[in-house]
């Protein structure tokens, strides 16, 4: 994409508007246009995301991160504290945070590239509600004013829908929701998904689908309340948070 000559973003008001019954302001536009501006920039130095085109940049990170938050746009409560574990380029993140601009959101990931290139891009956005975090989440979970702090805990493209409850869930304080980004979902997957986050303390407590605006590629977005207190067994260890620390024996 840095190689593209044209980098403006197009709005798409009336998609946002209709897909989402939301619409982001001039400010929000300007921040949006220079996300994409500066991610360009800084591809060239470190592989932050694909950007393959101003469109695909809109749907793939900007609409699709906004997709799964939808719940909270139209009122945003105040000052929800978050969390985007595995963030990589800042997705869905900080569109979140452009989006949310009262509340606070840390992008944790465990590269420290990234997270070099992610300090540089809020401070020049700026984007003062974005906290970079170099860390893993096995090891930010145990952690003293990270544990159980968060009202929503966001995971894109990381690992199985098992590893993302168990990375999430014990950020959240009682009453907290993950938001768990999927492409595809099957009927397998939510039948084991539910019978393991008892010992998570979750529960499921919403799962959307829904096709991409302009290429109409699947989307599902699953909602995990958290009813009670993770067990200090959770998250696993670095390294080990997978399909047999839940006591999964399925190969999905
Ligand atoms: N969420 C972004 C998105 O959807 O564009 C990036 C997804 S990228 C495929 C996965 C990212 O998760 C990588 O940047 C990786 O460093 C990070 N990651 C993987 N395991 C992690 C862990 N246990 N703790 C923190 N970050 C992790």
């Amino acid at each position: 994409m840095s190689e593209l000559s044209d980098l403006t973003l197009p709005t798409f008001s009336e998609i946002w508007q209709s897909t989402l019954n939301w619409c982001p302001t001039e400010p929000q536009q300007v921040r949006f246009q220079d996300l994409l501006t500066q991610l360009c920039a800084l591809n060239t130095h470190v592989n932050l995301t694909r950007i393959t085109s101003q469109e695909a940049f809109w749907e793939k990170h900007l609409w699709d991160s906004l997709w799964g938050i939808q719940p909270w746009l139209q009122a945003e409560p105040t000052e929800l504290r978050c969390i985007d574990i595995g963030t990589g380029g800042g997705f869905p993140g900080i569109p979140v945070a452009i989006a949310l601009p009262r509340s606070h959101v840390t992008l944790l990931d465990s590269t420290r590239k990234k997270i070099t290139c992610l300090e540089s891009l809020c401070q020049t956005l700026p984007l003062p509600n974005a906290a970079p975090v170099c860390d893993r989440a096995e090891a930010l979970a145990r952690r003293k004013g990270d544990r159980a702090a968060y009202d929503l805990a966001f995971i894109r493209a990381v690992g199985s829908v098992f590893s993302c409850a168990e990375y999430t869930l014990p950020f959240l304080k009682v009453g907290g929701t993950a938001v768990i980004y999927r492409g595809q979902w099957s009927v397998e997957e939510e039948q084991i998904l539910e019978q393991v986050l008892p010992q998570l303390g979750a529960k499921l407590s919403d799962l959307r689908s829904t096709t991409t605006p302009l290429t109409q590629a699947q989307r599902h977005c699953l909602y995990l309340q958290k009813v009670e207190v993770t067990t200090v067994n959770f998250p696993k260890k670095v390294g080990l948070p997978t399909q047999d620390s839940l006591g999964i024996t399925s190969n999905k």
